[in-house]
């Protein structure tokens, strides 16, 4: 890929061919779980370098296409593909932290995030503290000795609060420890974050990246020694994304500068139109996250007076969905999934209510999705 391109065109551009005699226009799927040889010599070969593929697991070129091509977006050396974000989060984590090692991780994070660092890394001896990320002391003040990882979301979910970056990788440089965003609902289209000096950027690829809900996958980039080191995670722990998968992802790769494009114009609208609406108490929805704007997600507390279950079933073709970032607008309900196993206490301290949905806005006519909200919050 010639480096030169701009993000758009590099967004299209970035496979790399293995030598062959296809002149396929699109890249081939190469289903296969390994790679053949010659000989032993030519296996050999292998592990020396001088052929790419030897056994799906460890690599793949439509996986390494995924994991090289959200790098070159991001402006990282390095990235790998994996089955899904949480394993995307998990090999990048074990790539900084081992047993008697201690992560500080913003206390607003994904559901799903917070039950991996919650429940399972304890059992592997790998012990996690939840800190308001919203000022220096509250991180500073949650750190030990041990501490090898500050951890969090560049647009929280679901309060979407866009993260101070410079002041983590601030303290991070100062204290001498490793810097890892979850990117998945800004995407290297709105924010950057290994560009602030971040050392891993995730990605949940199943959202934006893949595009269309019809994929689970995950991606991890960054600093090229960790990336190495959370490649062996992916290949011990057999957390590979399948070939098919992958080629997907990459299929919607192409076109995440459009569809960002139509849906951030979307979600902006639909936010002030929302929080004009006297059936909607707050909206949440980021400021000047980016030059690009304030991305596609909007969660809303509904009014007291309305009742959540009977607004969903009358937004009518637009569905009850627990993801995000498809092509269609969806709606989520964050105390019945995403955050469904936060105790109630902490449900209860970070405003996640019985009233709040989360929107994720898709790439229709707005207008059609404005008329669709009007009318069930009415
Ligand atoms: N990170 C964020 C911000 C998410 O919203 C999600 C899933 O919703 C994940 C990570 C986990 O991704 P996956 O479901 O692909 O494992």
């Amino acid at each position: 890929m010639n480096n030169n391109l701009r993000f758009d065109s590099k967004a299209v551009h970035f496979h790399k061919r293995i030598k062959s005699e296809s002149t396929s226009k699109a890249q081939p799927i190469y289903q296969t779980s390994a790679f053949k040889f010659k000989n032993l010599n030519e296996l050999e070969g292998y592990f020396e370098g001088k052929s790419p593929h030897m056994y799906s697991r460890v690599s793949n070129p439509n996986t390494d296409d995924l994991g090289t091509g959200v790098a070159q977006l991001e402006g990282a050396p390095n990235g790998i593909a994996t089955s899904s974000g949480i394993s995307a989060i998990l090999a990048g984590i074990l790539s900084v932290a081992k047993n008697g090692s201690h992560i500080v991780a913003c206390e607003d994070l994904y559901g799903g995030t917070y039950q991996l660092l919650a429940k399972e890394l304890p059992s592997l001896g790998i012990e996690v503290s939840f800190a308001s990320f919203e000022s220096e002391e509250s991180i500073r003040s949650a750190m030990k000795s041990n501490t090898v990882l500050l951890y969090s979301e560049s647009i929280t979910n679901p309060f979407l609060r866009v993260e101070n970056i410079d002041l983590i990788v601030n303290i991070a440089e100062d204290t001498n420890v490793h810097t890892m965003i979850d990117n998945t609902f800004a995407t290297p289209y709105l924010l950057q974050p290994y560009l602030k000096g971040v050392n891993l950027v995730v990605h949940s690829a199943t959202k934006y990246i893949g595009g269309h809900s019809d994929i689970t996958a995950g991606v991890v980039v960054g600093d090229a020694a960790l990336v190495e080191k959370a490649k062996s995670k992916v290949m011990n722990l057999g957390s590979n994304l399948s070939p098919f998968e992958a080629w997907l992802t990459c299929r919607g790769l192409k076109t995440l500068s459009v569809r960002m494009e139509r849906h951030t114009t979307n979600a902006q609208k639909l936010a002030s139109f929302l929080t004009e609406h006297a059936g909607v108490e707050k909206v949440y929805y980021p400021k000047q996250a980016s030059d690009k704007g304030n991305g596609a997600i909007v969660s809303i507390v509904l009014n007291e007076e309305i009742d959540p279950n009977l607004f969903c079933e009358k937004l009518d073709w637009i569905g009850v969905v627990p993801t995000l970032a498809g092509v269609e607008t969806t709606v989520s309900y964050p105390i019945g999934t995403s955050h469904r196993a936060l105790p109630a206490s902490d449900q209860e301290r970070l405003g996640i209510t019985k009233q709040l949905i989360r929107i994720s806005v898709g790439i229709e006519d707005y207008q059609d999705i404005e008329d669709t909200f009007r009318k069930a919050l009415s």
